[in-house]
């Protein structure tokens, strides 16, 4: 069993002893989460983390080691060399390797092609999951933490847990028109790609873990998912302030 497959490596609780409220919010690739969470966090004064520009971060780095990215006893071998920094305020989310900040090449086709072989890889994620267990512990005024695995293994505790998702032709569209790309059908195909890798992986599959509410976003425009999420995260935080 990995770290990230372990309950017993979770932190429970800050360094105070409360346990962070954690929102995880998990999806397909394109269904808006980043612009919902940090939106969400922006608006209820929580910090954001998102979890996968760490594995684009990642991929970055073995791409330009020259590592093959889908030799995945290459790849674990070398996953405990880059020292992966997420800055985590919702207004401006920050990624650095080794100290470079990567936020634009992480986002280039390069990193879109080789990213979801590279987070197949067992090691790759447990390095991962335990940096981004470290960043919910230390958040004390509470977290919207996106990616696939969140409410499944990541933070199985949340007490709110969201997946996200809309057609893939939308999603396609959306993702198309925020690139500046025209190529809606070479973006479809590259989304639907990464979904079929992320949801048929054996370590932590993107999946809907129970509990999670589930929210298509096809017809939706994004102020109406936030609004949605917020009165979610409102709700729960109600909730848990009540039972306390
Ligand atoms: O969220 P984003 O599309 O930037 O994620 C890029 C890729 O990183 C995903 O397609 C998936 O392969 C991987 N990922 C993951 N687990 C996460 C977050 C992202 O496997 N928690």
């Amino acid at each position: 069993m990995s770290s990230a497959d372990d309950p017993q490596t979770q932190p429970r609780t800050t360094s105070e002893g409360s346990t962070p409220f954690v929102v995880a919010v998990d999806g397909t690739s394109g269904s808006g989460k980043s612009s919902t969470c940090r939106a969400v966090a922006q608006r209820l004064g929580l910090a954001y983390l998102d979890t996968g520009a760490q594995y684009r971060a990642m991929t970055w780095w073995m791409l330009e080691q020259g590592v093959d990215v889908h030799d995945p006893a290459a790849v674990a071998a070398r996953s405990g060399e880059p020292d992966l920094v997420s800055g985590t305020d919702p207004s401006a989310p920050t990624i650095t390797v080794d100290g470079t900040d990567v936020s634009a090449p992480i986002r280039g086709d390069a990193v879109n092609g080789a990213v979801s072989p590279v987070a197949t890889v067992p090691e790759v994620r447990a390095r991962l999951v335990d940096l981004q267990r470290a960043t919910i512990a230390a958040a004390t005024s509470g977290i919207v933490v996106e990616g696939r695995d969140i409410g499944s293994t990541v933070a199985p505790d949340a007490p709110v847990k969201l997946y996200l998702t809309a057609d893939p032709a939308a999603r396609a569209r959306r993702r198309a028109l925020e690139e500046g790309g025209t190529d809606v059908a070479a973006t479809e195909a590259s989304l639907r790609s990464r979904d079929a890798i992320d949801s048929g992986r054996a370590t932590s599959p993107l999946t809907i873990t129970d509990g999670a509410v589930r929210i298509d976003s096809t017809d939706l425009t994004l102020e109406q998912v936030v609004d949605l999420v917020t009165g979610l995260v409102e709700e729960a935080r109600l909730g848990a302030g009540a039972r306390t």
